[in-house]
């Protein structure tokens, strides 16, 4: 019945874009033509019809292999996650789309350095210059993982509170004053400096600075031999439990030289308690002090001795990436890009009972929706002008490590890839009356946004969190930070049939249940028409911006426009 209904529906959705386009032409004058053209209500008929083919029981498919026991959780540098980007290069090659990655295959390696912390002999103790030495338990009250990919660290050092461990010159604000901090241990506090001025770290939405990932590259290039970040539920915006799933096991890492640290780690916010009790403070004092312009670094009473034991291996992963070559001769050195991690948490063997993180929304479903629209734009009967990449990456839970060295190595210069769409954990929740399109409006591609969200009926949904920081923790911000005007899509919280409470209940359901869990796995009542709403969005999308007279770029003063323009020269000179 249902696929009866979607039928007819697409035949329906056909007629009316079909005459929209011609409708849209005759109004426009030859002056706004081409401002008609950037709204674009207009895709041709071959794209409407390939769009149309989008199904979502395809995608169920994809989602139902993908997140099956036998792929093991499809962790970074292990068989599953082998056995996934094997799965998705075969797709890409039946649909006939031609080989993006090294060598004429499909797969481009990405040379990586696994560490597991071994729990049983890593002792990790803060002595105080008063008081009895504390002996910290691994998982329970901390984590660490050795970054500068040593087997062995022993740390032996003074600790410096360094408030949130931020420089950020163009918020007149630094945490550092320039004090020396060779060889000290760090310990700061997530997130930023509370704001509600838009002008100030954005007001409540999270910047770069806010990441932990920020904090220790910034402690890093200032010599500290290690870094500590306080975990505080409201401040992460996620539990203790999702820093013991995602630190528990094997990270991963690029192979990279430059300056590393030992110890990157967390403690809870009862072990800062203790520590800033130790200290004669209290941990309020604490964050009351890191609020201050004025702060400076404290160097505390406190010692950290950590014997940091690793497992250390070097293995390759890889990215799976497609191209489908553009339709016109000048603009098919360009291309509009795709795409989705494939990785999840893997498989823990020592852990008892349910062990595979089988991953299903995350990101199983981004991987199904990324390949039903390469299919979709494989066997459509025209192709867009612009080329188009599909690239399923790895190693997204370890750091957005695939997709950092595909920004590094694009198979089209990135100064030339005019945007980046990324699907990450499309809930299999029914059909979606909205979207979310987080970051798109810090782009020039907005007005197509927001003109093919209403073709589609679909509301705008602003982002419900941006305290999150939700920009900077999928895939599309790798291809960001090399200047590729990027966001990821993906629905809302407004269900067909559904309050939006409804949503909102199913979202929190999950963030509490299933995220990073074994839980997150696949259930036939899933209802994928979602994934097919935001595949025929993301591929309307694509389309159109493959069309574009002009690459796209980013809004005046946004932080990205910098790497922009030097990707853009970069590209000019080849
Ligand atoms: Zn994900």
């Amino acid at each position: 019945m249902r696929r009866l209904f979607i039928v007819i529906l697409n035949i329906a959705l056909l007629l009316i874009l079909a005459t929209a386009a011609p409708l849209a032409k005759n109004q426009a004058s030859p002056k706004t033509r081409r401002a008609a053209a950037a709204r674009s209500e207009a895709l041709p008929v071959a794209a409407v019809s390939a769009m149309s083919s989008i199904d979502p029981e395809r995608i169920r498919a994809h989602v139902k292999f993908l997140a099956d026991d036998l792929l093991e959780g499809r962790g970074t540098g292990q068989r599953g996650g082998d056995l996934a980007a094997l799965y998705l290069a075969t797709q890409f090659e039946i649909y006939g789309l031609k080989p993006a990655g090294d060598n004429g295959t499909f797969l481009q390696k990405v040379p990586m350095v696994g560490v597991t912390t071994d729990p049983h002999t890593t002792t990790f103790t803060v002595i105080p210059r008063n008081g009895q030495p504390m002996n910290l338990n691994y998982l329970d009250d901390y984590v660490a993982t050795n970054t500068s990919q040593q087997s062995l660290s022993d740390i032996d050092a003074d600790i410096v509170f360094v408030g949130y461990g931020i420089h950020a010159p163009e918020y007149n604000w630094d945490d550092y004053k320039g004090a020396d901090l060779r060889g000290k241990v760090l310990l700061m506090l997530v997130n930023e400096p509370p704001s509600d001025d838009p002008r100030f770290f954005k007001g409540k939405a999270l910047t770069y600075y806010g990441r932990w990932t920020y904090k220790y590259e910034e402690a890093a290039r200032r010599g500290a031999v290690a870094a500590i970040l306080v975990h505080k539920t409201d401040m992460a915006s996620y539990g203790w439990d999702v820093v013991r799933n995602s630190w528990g096991g094997e990270n991963s890492y690029l192979r990279v030289e430059g300056p590393q640290l030992q110890s990157a780690g967390w403690i809870t916010l009862e072990v800062a308690r203790k520590l800033a009790e130790a200290s004669g403070k209290n941990l309020e004092q604490w964050m009351e002090q890191a609020k201050s312009r004025d702060f400076r670094p404290l160097p505390l009473p406190l010692k950290l001795k950590e014997h940091l034991v690793s497992k250390v291996r070097e293995f390759t992963s890889s990215n799976v990436v497609a191209m489908l070559p553009g339709s016109d001769p000048r603009l098919k050195d360009e291309a509009v890009m795709y795409t989705a991690h494939y990785d999840h948490l893997g498989i823990r063997p020592e852990a008892p009972g349910d062990n595979i993180y089988n991953g299903a929304d995350d990101n199983a479903t981004g991987c199904g929706v990324l390949l039903e629209m390469a299919r979709a734009f494989a066997n459509a009967a025209q192709k867009p002008q612009r080329s188009l990449l599909f690239a399923a990456v790895t190693a997204e839970e370890q750091g957005l490590r695939g997709s950092e060295y595909l920004g590094k190595h694009p198979p089209i210069a990135a100064g030339k890839i005019t945007l980046d769409l990324n699907f990450d954990d499309v809930h299999p929740w029914g059909t979606p009356e909205e979207v979310e399109v987080s970051g798109a409006e810090r782009t020039n591609f907005y007005p197509v946004v927001q003109a093919t969200a209403r073709d589609f009926q679909l509301k705008i949904r602003p982002d419900p969190h941006p305290e999150a920081g939700y920009y900077y923790r999928s895939d599309h911000f790798s291809l960001a930070r090399v200047g590729v005007p990027s966001f990821s899509v993906n629905e809302g919280q407004k269900f067909k049939g559904h309050p939006e409470e409804w949503g909102a209940q199913k979202a929190s359901e999950y963030n509490r249940k299933h995220y990073h869990q074994p839980s997150d796995e696949y259930r036939p009542d899933m209802d994928f028409s979602a994934d097919a709403v935001m595949a025929r969005f993301g591929f309307a999308l694509g389309w159109k911006a493959a069309s574009l007279p002009q690459l796209l770029g980013w809004q005046p003063g946004d932080e990205f426009e910098a790497a922009r323009r030097k990707s853009a020269a970069a590209a000019a000179g080849n």
